[in-house]
C-alpha cells in the first residue's frame, strides 16, 4: 500500500511519542514504553509482535488511558479519528471506551464477573453507553443476537449461563461478542488466542477475521505467536525494550525484516526459521530499569559497531512504508528464510 493511497484513507489512530512508566520504591523506575509511534488507517489491522513483558500489554492499556498506579503515562499524544485523547475529560474518555474502541483482554475469564450471566457480560456496554435505561428484554435479544453472531451455540441458553459453565474459546467468545456490542471503529485485542488450545485458537481467529469484515473493524492485535501475526495483520510493529524497533506490511515483515532483532526473533522461531538455521538470540531482554545506551539492542547485537552504543537510532523510513530503527540497515544481510 503506497503513501498515496493511505491518503484517500481514513486515519483511525495516530499514536505518538508514548511513553509509559512504572514507579517503585527507592526511585526506580521502569520504562515500559518510551516513545512510541504508529498510525492506524480505517479497516487496517496492526499486528503489535515482541518477547514477553516488552510493554505490548502497557501499550494497549496507555491507548485507552487505563494506566493505574503505579504506573503512569509520562508523555506523548494518541489521536483517535483526529481528537486527541489524553485532553479529554474523564466523563468524554468513558464515553468512548467501549463504544467507539472495544477490548478484548488478554486473560480467557479475566474481566469477567463470576457471579453475572453472559447476559450481564455481553450486554453491559450497550447498557452502559445507551442514552435511555434499555429494557431487559431489549438487552436480552440483543445479547442473543451478539452471542449468534459469534457463533456460540444455543445463544439463548449461553446468554443465562455463568463464566465457570463455559470452556475457555466460549468464554472468549463472549468477550469479543462484549467487546463490539456498539459496533466500535476500533478494536484492540490483547493475546486472544494465548491459552486456547489449536483448534480453539483456530476458530478464534477465523471469528476474528470473519468480524473484521463484517464490521469494516480497524483492529490493533498484540500477539507473541508469529502465525497469528501473520494471519490476521495486515501490517506488523516489531517491539523491543519499550520501542517500536521496525514496522511494515505484513508481507515485508515476514519477507524481508531489516532489524537484527527482527531477523533474530524469526531465527529463533522454530515455526519459521529456515531449516539448518534456527538459533537463540545471545543474551538476555534488558532490564527496563536502566536501558543500554544508544541502540537498546546493541549488546546482543551481531553487527554493532561504536556509533549504536552512543545514539539511539530513530524509526527511519527505507522503502515504501517500511520503516526500521538501526545505523545498519543497508549493511544487514537479507533474511534467509521463506515464510
Ligand atoms: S543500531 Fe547497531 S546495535 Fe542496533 S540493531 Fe542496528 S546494528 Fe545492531
Amino acid at each position: 500500500m503506497t503513501d498515496e493511497t493511505k491518503t484517500e484513507k481514513e486515519l483511525i489512530l495516530e499514536v505518538k511519542d508514548l511513553r509509559t512508566y512504572f514507579y517503585g520504591e527507592d526511585d526506580i523506575v521502569w520504562k515500559i514504553l518510551e516513545g512510541i509511534n504508529f498510525k492506524l488507517y480505517k479497516g487496517e489491522t496492526l499486528g503489535i509482535l515482541g518477547p514477553s513483558g516488552v510493554g505490548k500489554s502497557v501499550l494497549a492499556l496507555s491507548i485507552l488511558k487505563l494506566i493505574r498506579y503505579p504506573g503512569k503515562i509520562e508523555g506523548g499524544e494518541v489521536y483517535f479519528k483526529g481528537t486527541n485523547l489524553f485532553k479529554l475529560d474523564e466523563e468524554s474518555f468513558d464515553d468512548l471506551r467501549g463504544r467507539e474502541i472495544g477490548l478484548v483482554m488478554q486473560n480467557t475469564r479475566g474481566g469477567m464477573d463470576p457471579l453475572r450471566d453472559m447476559t450481564h457480560t455481553t450486554g453491559q456496554p450497550y447498557k452502559v453507553h445507551a442514552e435511555d435505561e434499555p429494557e431487559k428484554d431489549e438487552i436480552k435479544a440483543l445479547v442473543v443476537s451478539q452471542l449468534g453472531k459469534v457463533s456460540l451455540p444455543e445463544p439463548y441458553k449461553t446468554s443465562d449461563k455463568f463464566a465457570h459453565q463455559m470452556s475457555g474459546g466460549e468464554n472468549q467468545r463472549v468477550k469479543i461478542a462484549a467487546a463490539l456490542m456498539n459496533n466500535p471503529t476500533l478494536l484492540i485485542a490483547d493475546e486472544p488466542v494465548s491459552n486456547l488450545d489449536s483448534t480453539v485458537a483456530r476458530m478464534i481467529m477465523n471469528l476474528l477475521t470473519e468480524m473484521k469484515e463484517k464490521f469494516n473493524l480497524t483492529m490493533i492485535l498484540i500477539a507473541h505467536n508469529l502465525g497469528v501475526i501473520a494471519e490476521l495483520s495486515d501490517k506488523v510493529a516489531i517491539m523491543y525494550a519499550g520501542k517500536i524497533i521496525e514496522i511494515s506490511d505484513v508481507e515485508t515483515m515476514y519477507y524481508n525484516p531489516r532489524h537484527p532483532f527482527t531477523q533474530g526473533l524469526f531465527y529463533a522461531s522454530p515455526s519459521i526459521a529456515p531449516r539448518g538455521k534456527l538459533k537463540p538470540i545471545p543474551g538476555e531482554e534488558p532490564d527496563a530499569r536502566k536501558y543500554p545506551t544508544g541502540c537498546h539492542f546493541h549488546p546482543r547485537c551481531e553487527y554493532a559497531i561504536e556509533k549504536c552504543s552512543i545514539d539511539q537510532p530513530k524509526l527511519e523510513e527505507i522503502d515504501n512504508n517500511h520503516f526500521v530503527a538501526c545505523w545498519r540497515t543497508k549493511d544487514i544481510p537479507k533474511y534467509e528464510g521463506d515464510f
